[in-house]
């Protein structure tokens, strides 16, 4: 065998840098409470926004769709792969986002991954926001295409690039995330739509952390700032809000098109499981009639953000229900996540340098539909308690 001891070696660095990820396994379904080795604890670091990973009427409908098509797609979706549930869901996708035609994929980051290069090649160039998702900024690399990355939010240092650098490449892309998942606040699309036109320059928007959240019933940031047909391209996760596992983009009719033929991920990857399709569809369906979950998600936002600042904390300028609690140093913060955990049970992470600058180090609460108002002020008081030991 191989000396393979640079493994130990790996692991070993990263615990003395401090960036080794304790995993913790949870023993229950997500909801406002998980048990974790045995103890159950209030959850507010999960992504499940309005409860969907564990609504009764979704895991019906996907158990209801295993009995009828099974667990698996059986094949690529250029194959034999291609379900009648799979165009059932991008119709109803298309609708939903208000564009033409939709195609689904098997996880958000494949969406990127498989999208982007499509997109744009190596006599092509990208802008790109500063604090995009690791899964757009592998798609980049992916595609070749040279690239630009401009300063967070500034659509300033945007148009700058653009002046500058858009005559680099034959076709050119804006990419950003619509919504920054560590501080919570929301891409300046409204301009961005505007700045793209005058430089002929195709405009993508990663919606992970808009839909469910923003816009009317939850259909995303386009929605949310009355933009629908000003952007090209809108991707989205069906592993947040909506409480499944898969990814989609949006855009024209020749675009999906397009894809179908060249998306790596859709021709060499087996179609999306048909119980996560059929789930992600109850889950629009919800959404759509009536928005009491997303009413209740914004509320129970409000009440946290508000009375942790009344308590003292500052937060980012988060304009959505992500909580990120300033905190600053990294050991005082990690220590407030375990003491939360260990004498609070509360589950909240704690996110430090290298995922956040140093001395910006936080502890990100993730509010959801699910949470009871009592939940809520338990974990301001919770929070308050712990930082008054640890900072005395
Ligand atoms: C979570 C996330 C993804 C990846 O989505 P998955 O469906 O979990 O693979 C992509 N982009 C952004 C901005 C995200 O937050």
């Amino acid at each position: 065998m191989v000396n393979m001891d640079w493994v130990r070696q790996e692991i070993e660095g990263l615990k003395n840098e401090g960036r080794y990820i304790p995993i913790r396994t949870i023993e229950s379904s997500q909801g406002a409470y998980v048990k974790i080795a045995g103890k159950t604890v209030l959850n507010m670091c999960s992504n499940n926004y309005l409860g969907l990973a564990n609504n009764p009427e979704v895991r019906k409908a996907a158990i209801d769709a295993i009995s009828e098509y099974g667990v698996g797609a059986g094949a690529v979706r250029s194959i034999a792969g291609t379900m009648e549930i799979h165009i059932r869901l991008e119709e109803k996708l298309a609708e939903f986002k208000h564009m033409e035609a939709s195609l689904v994929y098997q996880g958000g980051l494949l969406a990127n991954l498989g999208t982007i290069p499509v997109l744009v090649g190596k006599e092509d160039v990208i802008f790109s926001e500063e604090l995009n998702h690791a899964s757009i900024i592998d798609g980049m690399r992916l595609s070749s295409a040279k690239k630009y990355v401009y300063k967070h939010m500034s659509t300033e240092d945007l148009e700058k690039n653009l002046k500058e650098h858009r005559k680099e490449g034959k076709k050119s892309i804006i990419v950003t995330d619509g919504v920054f998942s560590m501080d919570g606040d929301i891409a300046r699309v409204p301009e961005i739509t505007e700045i793209k036109e005058k430089y002929d320059t195709m405009f993508y928007v990663d919606d992970a952390h808009g839909e469910g959240v923003l816009g009317k019933n939850g259909r995303g940031i386009v929605d949310h700032f009355n933009l629908a047909g000003k952007v090209e391209v809108e991707m989205g996760t069906f592993s947040k809000a909506l409480g499944s596992m898969g990814g989609f983009v949006a855009g024209s009719s020749e675009l999906i098109d397009l894809l179908k033929q060249k998306a790596r991920p859709f021709l060499f990857s087996s179609g999306l499981n048909p119980g996560d399709a059929a789930s992600v569809l109850k889950s629009i369906e919800i959404m759509e009639r009536d928005d009491s979950l997303i009413k209740k998600l914004w509320n129970n936002a409000e009440r946290l953000q508000k009375g942790l600042r009344e308590a003292g904390f500052k937060l980012t300028e988060t304009k959505t229900p992500i909580t990120p609690v300033l905190l600053g140093d990294e050991k005082k913060t990690l220590e407030a996540s375990r003491l939360l955990y260990e004498q609070e049970d509360i589950f909240a992470s704690p996110i430090v340098f290298p995922t956040v600058a140093r001395g910006m180090a936080r502890i990100r609460l993730m509010p959801s539909a699910v949470h009871s108002t009592e939940d809520i002020d338990r974990t301001i008081d919770a929070l308050s308690e712990v930082w008054k030991k640890i900072s005395h």
